[in-house]
């Protein structure tokens, strides 16, 4: 039911042969799934000749030929979204229909991306002097390392393998050790799609091991790295070191501003849905609510009502609404934010605690009474809790929304169409959700300001992040 776990490395899959791994676990039992592979120093190797044998092919194939075979490959992920969502949820925990819905998107995104890449022109201008032809041209950046996380294990890498074939680059990438299976089947589909050897490798190993490796060698040319604000910073580090391109999807802590004008119990339903997806665990998931006084209570009430009817339970049972959260470090953060919340004096309103005593579920947690400067509010929580206080007007919710040194989402929620505008314009923020949380499209930019990283993965800038631009002046 689960899969088979391998290397993919010049087009072929690779397992045994002494090399070291480890399990990975089912977060709803806490059980093994399967023993995944690392690769060797030697592996590493081989992925970088390949990689670089690749490159030379795919860059040479027309965009029109890249995208017939990226296309073959969203329709192959279409054809198994059901078994590749069942991996995904054994390894991962959100609930069979997130999961299916991410599959189904990745596929979305690739296809988007193999039509982006036929579209990826230059400009000619116009030359000071008769005769002169000035030539703007795109080219693909090079050999791509990318590194994923293990909260979206189908999208994340969709969006980086979708945006690197699509500009004829080619890649290794690392997915998350936790999640693999579902990395393992996308790549499947692009071997079986016929992608010519090389061009997309997979490997897995300790991850400061084999993002060292790879980005000393000077066959990778750009990076692309999905997780948290520490990892990305060191490898921003290593990437200036060599000058390699870099794309940096870091975390967030999202505030979400609900105005007097606006619908409470509307807005309720709408954002804690948001908030309670895939446990919490999503660099855009609301974080830190400021509600404004005259709608608190009805907003509040609301939300909680939508916590307590969570159902929670494995993610393959019909009818949960939320899974665990991925991994046992998850679990102690959530404690650990608790008993601090409960120290600042914060009132915890539902939930604030382990569910069961198997795999690693936590309660939908709503609080309040928290103050500002309390780790709730001010680190990441990437779980399933809720902070939520009040505020009293424009200018002292802006302040507060953009204190923190993160900008990737956030959200708000109004019934004046003055206010929507101006609270769009002053969220420091990559990415602004008013009255929507319609933030991420395989056709928009996604990417954050401040500490949240920096460049896009979506949109026409997703593609442009893995090109050069070169200047041709021909006389
Ligand atoms: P972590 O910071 O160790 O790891 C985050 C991710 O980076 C993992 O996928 C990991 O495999 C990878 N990683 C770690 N060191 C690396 C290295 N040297 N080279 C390459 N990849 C490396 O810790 P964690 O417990 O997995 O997550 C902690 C926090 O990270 C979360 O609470 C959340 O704030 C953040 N996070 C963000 C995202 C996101 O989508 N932006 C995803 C996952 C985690």
């Amino acid at each position: 039911m689960y899969t088979d776990l391998q290397l993919y490395i010049d087009g072929a899959w690779h397992n045994g042969g002494g090399r070291k791994g480890e399990d990975v676990l089912n977060p709803a039992t806490g059980k093994a799934l399967a023993a995944l592979p690392h690769a060797s120093a030697a592996d590493l190797d081989a992925a970088l000749a390949a990689a670089q044998k690749g490159l030379a092919v795919w860059r040479n194939t027309s965009a029109y030929d890249r995208a017939k075979i990226m296309r073959k490959a969203a329709d192959l992920i279409r054809e198994r979204a059901d078994t590749m969502s069942r991996i995904l949820v054994q390894e991962q925990g959100k609930v069979y229909p997130e999961a299916r819905a991410e599959v189904v998107t990745s596929a979305d995104i690739i296809e988007w991306f193999a039509e982006e890449g036929r579209r990826a022109y230059g400009r000619i201008v116009p030359g000071r002097q008769k005769g002169v032809r000035q030539l703007v041209v795109q080219e693909p950046v090079g050999v791509v390392a990318a590194f994923t996380p293990w909260n979206f294990p189908a999208l994340t890498p969709a969006r980086k393998i979708g945006a690197a074939l699509a500009a004829g680059c080619s890649i290794i990438i690392k997915a998350s050790e936790e999640t693999p299976g579902t990395c393992v089947e996308m790549v499947r589909c692009f071997a079986d799609a016929g992608l010519p050897a090389g061009v997309l490798n997979l490997v897995f190993g300790v991850p400061a091991n084999v993002s060292e490796h790879l980005m000393a060698s000077d066959i990778v040319k750009k990076i692309s790295f999905t997780g948290s604000i520490p990892v990305g910073k060191h490898l921003a580090g290593l990437a200036a070191k060599g000058m390699k391109r870099a794309t940096m999807e870091l975390g967030g802590h999202s505030p979400v501003v609900v105005f007097g004008d606006a619908d409470p119990e509307k807005t309720a339903d709408t954002i804690a849905a948001f908030k309670y997806r895939n446990a919490g665990q999503v660099c855009i998931s609301p974080t830190r609510f400021y509600v404004q006084e005259p709608v608190y209570k009805k907003f509040l009430a609301r939300f909680t009502e939508y916590a307590n009817n969570v159902k929670i339970g494995d993610g393959l049972e019909k009818g949960n609404t939320m899974g665990p959260l991925a991994n046992p470090r998850r679990l102690d953060a959530m404690e650990a934010l608790v008993n601090d919340s409960k120290a600042c004096g914060a009132t915890i309103v539902t939930g604030g605690k382990r569910h069961g005593n198997r795999g690693f579920f936590f309660e939908p947690t709503v609080v309040t009474e928290i103050p500002d400067d309390s780790k709730l509010m001010t680190q990441e929580p990437f779980g399933p809790i809720a902070p939520i206080v009040t505020f009293k007007d424009f200018d002292e919710v802006v302040e507060r929304a953009n204190s923190l040194p993160y900008g990737l989402a956030a959200y708000a929620f109004t019934g004046n169409s003055a206010t929507a505008n101006a609270i769009g314009d002053a969220l420091q923020s990559g990415m602004v959700g008013v009255n929507s949380v319609a933030i991420s499209t395989p056709e928009t930019p996604f990417g954050g300001v401040k500490e949240s990283g920096y460049g896009h993965e979506g949109g026409i800038e997703g593609l442009e992040a893995y090109t050069n631009r070169k200047f041709i002046s021909q006389a």
